[in-house]
């Protein structure tokens, strides 16, 4: 009996002692299961943010760009007075338009940030009949250059100030408009070199580099020049020529 007795109390005490354990067990897997639930909150709560932060980072560092390549007001003056007192080679023929608040408004320049390259798109026409035509009230349009089909290079705006060519880059950039024989656009042997002799000298002036020698397509998809937007290599090599001749400068 007490054998027995003793051997029954032995059982309840191994129960009571598994219970116990089971408890324990069941304790430990309930703060596991809790826990690794939070965990997981918490790095998927982080990941979804990452996107967003490197969004963030991206925009700041494109707003850190920006700045650095922004001229400052001060170096934008100092181009433009520099632009002043300018003293202008032989082979550009001085022939300013009247202002008449279109064609020419005689507004300031902001800045001097790219050059950009027309064509007339009136074959045959001469240099000076194009700068006659920016003379009349009627016209509304101008460029600070002309280069005619046998190379002569005529100024119609002053340097610091707004010419009616480029739209809303009016305002920070010098035009040329360039004459040629026929309606594919193409210029003279005589036009192209006269062409790269003036950009160059303007990048000199201006402080730019061929890079910033742009096409009226390049503002407005406008086809114009007509040439060198339907053949991309010619002008590339346009630019090259400028770079050249700027070096040579
Ligand atoms: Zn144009």
């Amino acid at each position: 009996m007490e054998r027995r007795s003793g051997s029954e109390g032995d059982k309840r005490i191994a129960k009571g002692a598994a219970r116990r354990r089971r408890r324990r067990r069941n304790k430990r897997l309930g703060f596991l299961l809790v826990f690794s639930l939070l965990a997981f909150t918490a790095v998927g709560a982080f990941l979804s943010q990452e996107p967003k932060r490197q969004l963030a980072r991206l925009e700041r560092l494109e707003r850190l760009r920006a700045e650095q390549s922004e001229t400052s007001p001060g170096q934008k003056a100092e181009k433009l007075s520099r632009l002043d007192g300018l003293e202008f080679p032989q082979w550009i023929d001085v022939q300013l338009i009247e202002i008449d608040g279109a064609s020419r408004r005689g507004e300031r320049l902001e800045a001097v940030r790219d050059i950009v390259i027309h064509y007339v798109g009136n074959p045959e026409t001469t240099a000076q009949q194009n700068r006659d035509y920016f003379n009349n009230p009627d016209s509304e349009v101008s460029a600070h250059f002309v280069v005619g089909i046998d190379g002569a290079v005529i100024q119609c705006v002053p340097l610091t100030e707004k010419s009616s060519a480029s739209n809303d880059r009016n305002k920070d950039t010098i035009s040329i408009e360039v004459c040629h024989p026929d309606e594919s656009g193409k210029f003279t042997p005589e036009t192209y070199d006269a062409l790269i002799r003036l950009t160059a000298w303007l990048c000199k002036a201006t402080g730019l580099n061929e890079k910033h020698v742009i096409r009226h397509y390049d503002v407005t998809g406008k086809n114009c020049p007509l040439y060198f937007v339907e053949h991309p290599e010619a002008w590339s090599l346009f630019r090259q020529d400028v770079k050249q001749a700027v070096k040579e400068l």
